[in-house]
């Protein structure tokens, strides 16, 4: 059996730009522009950029949501980047995604216990009694009670109905979830609650897990690895306790130090991001993050574009950086 449960290589996903009352294509943005990726069985991907960096988009593309415009994924051995509508079925069975709005995900007029019994539906899983005592048990393994099978979603709270949420996406026994944001929607004390429940139903369920955050305290203390996404690239990409002690890339520092720390007697060197992320439709010359890098240097950065480069550490730590951390000293940084 192979390490990798899912291999991306040079993935890229281009959306049109249209303008006009002809509604003419008049440039393309690059929401994915070229990734490698790997995701290993049974473990949890942490996927962190900011709003508009790719990530929804990659984890969309991943679950087949979205079709790549090129690349290819590759789940378990088979290449699903192009499966038709036919051959996607058995493939979303074992592919399931966690939306960051579980409202709008769930059918305000269905049940919850119709919602979360729809996949067994659609792939003729065991007759109405069965699949009715399935929706109970995953009821009951994700928090909720068996008799809130007959209620409806406006009756649950946000926290409750992210855990219906994990019910539907995990009904059908997946192999891998995307969970996309699953925790932004609902307030902090509640957070915890739904990331210590998804840690759980992974050990449990053996379960392969990409989790999409935009703020790299979020996805801590439940990632094995850190991808760090930077204008539809991965910038850095290392196993959690390097990437959190270690950071080599400016991007990564600048996030790592906006997680606020508990502890009054403990500080951090703020480093504070200026600017917005730039468009996707017009990326910056060089190295993209340059226009917001600290330790950008002119003649260097603003022309030469880095790829993802083995670090200076003697583990698996890839970051796209001239300048990287470890390397400054040298440079002269
Ligand atoms: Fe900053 Fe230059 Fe590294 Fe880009 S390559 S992150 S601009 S130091």
């Amino acid at each position: 059996m192979a390490e990798n449960l899912v291999e991306m290589r040079e993935l890229v996903k281009q959306f049109p730009v249209k303008s006009g009352l002809l509604q003419r294509e008049v440039a393309t943005v690059n929401a994915v522009a070229g990734v490698d990726l790997d995701v290993k069985r049974g473990e949890t991907l942490g996927l962190v950029g900011e709003s508009g960096c790719g990530k929804t988009t990659l984890g969309r593309m991943l679950v087949r949501l979205l079709e790549p415009t090129s690349g290819t994924i590759n789940f378990d051995g088979q290449d699903v980047t192009h499966l038709s509508d036919r051959e996607l079925k058995p493939f979303r069975k074992r592919v399931q995604i966690i939306f960051q709005d579980p409202y709008s995900s769930l059918d305000p007029r269905a049940q919850v216990g119709e919602s979360i019994a729809e996949g067994l539906r659609l792939h003729g899983i065991g007759d109405k009694d069965e699949r009715r005592e399935r929706v109970t048990d995953m009821l009951e393994l994700v928090g909720l009670k068996a008799d809130h099978v007959g209620r409806y979603p406006h009756e649950f709270s946000g926290g409750q109905r992210q855990r219906i949420g994990i019910a539907r996406a995990l009904i059908l026994k997946p192999d891998l979830v995307v969970a996309d944001e699953p925790v932004s929607a609902l307030d902090v004390s509640v957070q915890a609650q739904v990331l210590n429940l998804l840690k759980e139903l992974q050990d449990e369920l053996d379960l392969t897990l990409m989790f999409i955050a935009h703020n790299l305290g979020v996805v801590e203390h439940i990632s094995n690895r850190v991808a760090v996404m930077y204008l539809g690239r991965i910038v850095e990409l290392t196993d959690r306790d390097t990437l959190y002690a270690n950071p080599l890339h400016p991007y990564t520092e600048a996030l790592l130090s906006a997680i606020p720390i508990p502890d009054p007697d403990r500080s951090r060197d703020r480093h504070i991001l200026q600017g917005e992320i730039p468009s996707p439709l017009n990326p910056p010359s060089g190295c993209h993050f340059h226009p917001r890098c600290p330790i950008a240097r002119q003649g260097l950065c603003d022309v030469e574009d880095p790829r993802l480069m083995e670090g200076p550490d003697e583990v698996d730590h890839l970051a796209a950086c001239w300048l990287r951390a470890g390397d400054r000293a040298v440079a002269g940084v």
